[in-house]
């Protein structure tokens, strides 16, 4: 019922040749497109080269960030109506490194949501616990006031065109993994969270998984009820094995 999803997040990696060519390499590859939904965010610079590369393709672009406002003097930002000029579909935005290095508040998530919202793109909400906020068994209750940050008071439907990314932060760029149970156990809440509110998208919404996903972890993991994909980080750099993660997601929805 849910097609699944997977969304490259290349962070601050590339050059222009890299990413034509990469980009190029995913479009191109034989992947049954109708069982899978794709996406590459690049770096702002580069999302006009991307998009001109995959142009071809069922493969779709978007942006690793933007700004709260729609305009303004605030240098260095950007803007969600110039996303959507350059034809975004997506824009991540609470990703983990944006909370921790940038200072990134939950409430500036909550308002860049909308903002993507109000400029017709669909926002890949991150949510995830650090190492240490697991072991104090915490994990559920900060995923779940990132979620509720969002929510508000419940009335709006906000996760409708929405996607949540479920990024424990201690699997990013690691090499661990949450286990499948794991994982699912998160997704599941979120689910829930959402459902709470408006049951027709909780159901209906994409959660992916975002962690150290490879080719190879890919299959278990999206073999779980609530994971509807993932938000791939290093191996979104390597064309096999994000085709490889692409080709996962199709077979778990046959
Ligand atoms: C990410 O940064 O969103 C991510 C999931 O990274 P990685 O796949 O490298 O862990």
């Amino acid at each position: 019922m849910r097609q699944p999803l997977v969304v490259g997040n290349w962070k601050m990696n590339g050059r222009v040749g890299e990413a034509e060519e990469l980009a190029g390499a995913i479009a191109a590859a034989e992947i049954d497109w109708e069982h899978c939904g794709a996406g590459i965010c690049p770096p702002f610079p580069l999302i006009d080269r991307v998009a001109k590369a995959v142009s071809d393709s069922p493969v779709a672009w978007g942006a690793q960030n933007l700004h709260a406002e729609d305009a303004g003097a605030f240098t260095g930002e950007v803007h969600g109506p110039l996303l959507k000029d350059l034809g975004c579909t997506y824009v991540i935005v609470g990703h983990s490194e944006r909370r921790e290095y940038f200072g990134e508040t939950s409430e500036q998530v909550a308002a860049k949501f909308f903002a993507a919202k109000r400029n017709g793109l669909v926002p890949i909400l991150c949510v995830g616990e650090t190492e240490a906020e697991r072991d104090a068994g915490k994990a559920e209750s900060v995923v779940r006031e990132q979620v509720q940050a969002v929510v508000g008071d419940g009335k709006e439907d906000a996760f409708r065109d929405a996607v949540i990314a479920y990024e424990p932060v201690w699997a990013i760029g690691t090499g661990r993994t949450a286990t499948p149970e794991q994982a699912q156990e998160m997704h599941a809440l979120i689910r829930g969270l959402v459902k709470q509110g408006h049951p027709v998208t909780g159901q209906s919404m994409k959660i992916l998984y975002g962690g150290s996903m490879k080719a190879a972890s890919a299959p278990e993991l999206m073999a779980q009820e609530d994971i509807d994909g993932g938000l791939i980080g290093g191996a979104s750099l390597k064309a096999d094995e994000f085709v490889g993660i692409l080709r996962a997601a199709v077979a778990s929805d046959l």
